[in-house]
Parts: structure tokens; sequence; C-alpha cells
């Protein structure tokens, strides 16, 4: 039986490994598959341990995801525009393929949700780690211009290079009334920030809620997130949390270590909504 595990810290909470075991039945296949919590200093031998053992494939989660794109051999195109790993796939005599498969399940949520293949004009996106980067690809793909929203905006002001047309900002700014010229209307907002892990709000006027189509955020619970309470305290018109978007960036990762069998995915999330 072929062996996978999630790498994080927290992991206890992780649904990958009820998600491809509910992906791997619809084949009929048996597998299994762990949550592995490793620590900043043990991650790495921890990977390579359990490749070494054996492993068919891994994901990574908070914190480590730029850390793993620094581990692989080879890297996806775009897993190195983003710096950021996800999915890990052995390659044999040692070697290591990453890839990120985020950008990809967050698009194909939003185009669930929205029920277009252009989610919306304008993506204001808050947050500037591994998440936030692995996205900025398929949605500007799409056709979507995206805002990248940072508290610290020296880590996200280099990506403008990479990504040509991107726009960025200082969290600071959405402490503000949203302004023409920026994102008055018909736009997505979106958290990839990890402070809803501490249950914290955001500094963010009450305008960018209500001005929003759609505000999305990347976490999900049983319960709705903080930021998902903030902006319906704000006036929200729709919220989204991101179980949709893990299923989906789950199941590219069982496409890319099952020879492209692709799982469906509505059965599977609304089983995880059900079991909620
Ligand atoms: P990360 O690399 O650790 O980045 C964290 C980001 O959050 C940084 O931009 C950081 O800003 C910002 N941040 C943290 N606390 C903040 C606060 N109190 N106020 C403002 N900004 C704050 O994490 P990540 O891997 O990108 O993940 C981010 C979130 O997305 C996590 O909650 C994760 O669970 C979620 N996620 C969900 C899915 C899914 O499938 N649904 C997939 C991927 C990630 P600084 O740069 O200023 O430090």
């Amino acid at each position: 039986m072929n062996h996978f595990t999630v790498f994080g810290n927290p992991i206890a909470h992780s649904l990958s490994p009820k998600i491809h075991q509910l992906f791997a039945e619809q084949f009929g296949m048996q597998l299994s598959y762990t949550r592995s919590l490793s620590s900043a200093a043990n991650f790495p031998t921890e990977v390579a341990r359990f490749f070494r053992h054996g492993g068919a494939g891994a994901n990574v989660t908070v914190p480590f995801k730029e850390r793993a794109a620094s581990l692989v051999t080879h890297l996806t195109a775009r897993a190195e525009r983003a710096g950021s790993v996800n999915t890990l796939i052995p390659l044999g005599l040692g070697q290591l393929a990453g890839d990120t498969t985020d950008g990809f399940g967050l698009c194909r949520d939003l185009q669930r949700l929205t029920g277009s293949e252009l989610p919306a004009p304008q993506i204001v996106v808050i947050g500037g780690g591994g998440a936030a980067r692995s996205i900025i690809e398929p949605l500007q793909a799409v056709g979507s211009k995206v805002v990248i929203v940072n508290r610290t905006r020296a880590r996200v002001e280099p990506l403008r290079e990479l990504f040509p047309g991107l726009q960025v900002m200082d969290l600071a700014e959405l402490a503000l009334a949203p302004k023409s010229g920026i994102a008055s209307s018909g736009f997505i907002l979106i958290n990839a920030t990890s402070a809803s892990l501490q249950g914290a709000d955001l500094d963010i006027h009450p305008g960018w809620m209500s001005a929003a189509e759609l505000v999305y955020d990347m976490m999900y619970g049983v319960h709705a997130t903080a930021f998902l309470k903030q902006a319906e305290r704000g006036g929200a018109k729709v919220t989204a949390d991101g179980l949709g978007m893990l299923v989906e960036q789950a199941a590219l990762s069982f496409a890319l270590w099952h020879d492209g069998l692709t799982p469906k995915t509505e059965l599977v999330l609304k089983a995880l909504r059900d079991s909620a």
C-alpha cells in the first residue's frame, strides 16, 4: 500500500488524510495518509526520512511551504515563481520534485462559487506568504488583475518583477475606506494571512468588506473564521471559507501522485461539510 503524509505545525486538525481517503475510494484504491508534526529544526530530516522509507508523496502546509521549495532537487516553473511547495513527488534515486497546487485549487473554487471562468476583474489578496504568492499566477492567467496587500510590504515588493501587472499595497492602506482607482467595486477580497489561525481580526475598514462581491478566507473551520465574522460585521454580500480550495488543491496533488487520475471534488466537499 502506498504511504502519503502531510508535514506541518500545527497539523492535528488537517483534513488531508480524510480527503485523500475519500479520493482513493472513488477509484477502489487503498492508501495510507498520515499527519507529520515537524519543527523548523527537524523538517528537512523528517522529509528525507519519509522518502527514504518509501513514501509515495507528501503535502506540506503552514509554515514549511517556502522551506520545502529549497529542499527539493526539481521545482516546477509555477512553484519556482511562487517560491512555495505544497506537493512533494519522489523521482527515485533520492531526487524529489516540488510543485504547488494551491493556486489551482483557489482558482477552481472561485470559479465554482461565482459560476464564471473569470471570477472577478480584480482580486485583492491580503497576505504575502507562500499561499498568497502561489495564487497570483493562476488568477492572472484567467484574466484577473491581482493586488497583493501585506503587513510587511518589503516582503512582497520583489513580486512585481516576477508577476508583471501585479500591484502591491501596505496592509495599513486597508485601514482606510476604499478609494476609486484601487478597488471600489467588482472585486473579490481574499484573506491569505495566517491571522485567522490566532483568531485575530485584521485592521481593515468595513468599506472593503461591503464593497467586495465576495469575501473569501483561505482558512476554514467548523465555525466561521475570525476573518469571515469580521466580514459579516462589515456588511459583506457573500462570504466563503477555504474548504473548497483545500479539496481542489488536494485533487491536483492526487492527480500528480496517481498518473493523472482526477477525483470528483463536489462529492468530497459535500461529505466534509456534512460531517462537520
Ligand atoms: P505564511 O507563509 O506563514 O504567511 C503568513 C502571512 O500572514 C504573511 O503574509 C504574514 O505577514 C501574514 N500575517 C500573519 N499574521 C498576521 C497578522 N496578525 N496581521 C497581518 N498579517 C499577518 O502562511 P501561508 O502558507 O501563506 O498560509 C496563509 C494562510 O492560508 C494560512 O491560514 C493557511 O492555513 C491558509 N491556506 C489555506 C489553503 C487551503 O487550501 N484552504 C491553502 C494554503 C494556505 P508578514 O509577511 O507581514 O509576516
